[in-house]
């Protein structure tokens, strides 16, 4: 149960104005912020340089509340994936992909996802709500201590990428903040370009997070004209793709033109062929860019097929030749349904679609 305020829902500055408020100094904030994301210490008990009175107030008004982990699995590829709970109703995954040169963790936004993609597992099963704050930085917590990083303290998660269920530009104050905190070094202190937030095209969240943090872009394209894209991705009707390169195009500039990763899942027959390939080109022109090649990744009841080796290398040969930075993303920790559009958590999900009220854009 959470009672009084979750001090994993406040960044910096709203844990300093929570201090004040209770008329402490607001260096309170430096000092528990280093307890909980330096230490890893949630008990207010071991915060020895805070004052016993004060420790007993926050006892009072104040909590630790985390998702639940609920069951842990690890890949023969050593890949993990954390099933949390968040409430009764609800819980999301989150998974943790070793690589030799870095520790990705791919972070959940909501329970569910609104937007409905024909090829994702998280689309099909609906929309349930939009994860706070402290569910989002409590899956980089909960999953450093998972790693064993604050007995360690050796860095283990190198990046963050919020790529898990949910679209994080629908639930954007909150992502916001908790982005804030993986950056901020009294959180994560993470280098804004080791985070990377990807959408699946919310064009006016895309300007909205312009002017924030900085992080890296990742914009799930996967067609590169309208009429197949309104059909694999329909939010594509609302923000067609004119809207959404002149979004990226303002990205990139408001970042020192970082490149933007334009992410394309490789479905065979639908949009994998040399066509497609050369309006990809064509589209991307002028904008700095790099694409991830994703290969379809099936799930239970899914009507699409992986494309072969053969002609995902064609593909990525194409856009090669003309000068786009191309990988074909690797599969990681399919054994354990924890890659791309595979995670699905347990949402009781009421079957929102993007055409439901609560999908407008909060803030
Ligand atoms: N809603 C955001 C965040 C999810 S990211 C977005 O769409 O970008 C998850 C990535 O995996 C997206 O690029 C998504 O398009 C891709 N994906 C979804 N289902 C997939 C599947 N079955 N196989 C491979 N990639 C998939």
């Amino acid at each position: 149960m959470e009672i009084g305020t979750n001090l994993f829902d406040l960044d910096q500055n709203s844990m300093r104005d929570y201090f004040t408020a209770l008329e402490e100094k607001p260096f309170r904030a430096t000092q528990v912020m280093k307890w909980i994301y330096h230490r890893g210490v949630t008990d207010l008990e071991q915060m020895t340089d805070l004052a016993k009175p004060l420790r007993t107030r926050l006892q009072e008004l104040s909590c630790f509340f985390l998702p639940e982990i609920q069951s842990r699995q690890v890949s023969t590829d050593a890949t993990r994936k954390w099933l949390m709970q968040v409430d009764e109703q609800n819980s999301i995954e989150t998974v943790f992909i070793p690589e030799p040169d870095r520790g990705t963790l791919c972070v959940s936004t909501q329970a569910g996802c609104p937007l409905a993609c024909s090829f994702c597992s998280t689309g099909k099963q609906g929309f349930n709500r939009n994860l706070g704050v402290a569910e989002i930085i409590g899956q980089v917590w909960l999953a450093n201590r998972e790693l064993g990083y604050f007995k360690e303290r050796k860095r283990i998660i190198s990046n963050v990428v919020l790529m898990g269920m949910g679209e994080p530009l629908l639930n954007f104050e909150n992502v916001s903040t908790a982005v804030s905190l993986m950056l901020d070094d009294l959180g994560f202190s993470l280098a804004r370009k080791r985070v990377t937030l990807s959408t699946a095209g919310v064009v006016p969240g895309i300007y909205r997070l312009a002017g924030l943090h900085k992080i890296c872009l990742a914009v799930s394209l996967h067609a590169p004209v309208d009429e197949l894209r309104d059909r694999l991705v329909p939010i594509n009707r609302s923000y067609p793709l004119n809207e959404l390169m002149e979004a990226c195009r303002f990205y990139a500039r408001a970042t020192d033109n970082d490149p933007i990763t334009f992410e394309y899942v490789m479905l065979e027959g639908v949009n994998d062929g040399p066509a497609e390939a050369r309006q990809l080109v064509r589209l991307l022109e002028g904008i700095p860019s790099k694409v991830n090649l994703i290969p379809f990744n099936s799930f239970p009841g899914s009507e699409y097929t992986r494309s072969s080796r053969v002609t995902i290398d064609a593909f990525r040969d194409i856009l090669i030749k003309a000068g786009l930075m191309t990988i074909t993303r690797k599969t990681r920790g399919e054994d354990i349904n924890a890659a791309c559009g595979q995670l699905t958590g347990l949402v009781r999900a009421r079957k929102h679609t993007m055409q439901n009220e609560s999908m407008a854009l909060n803030g």
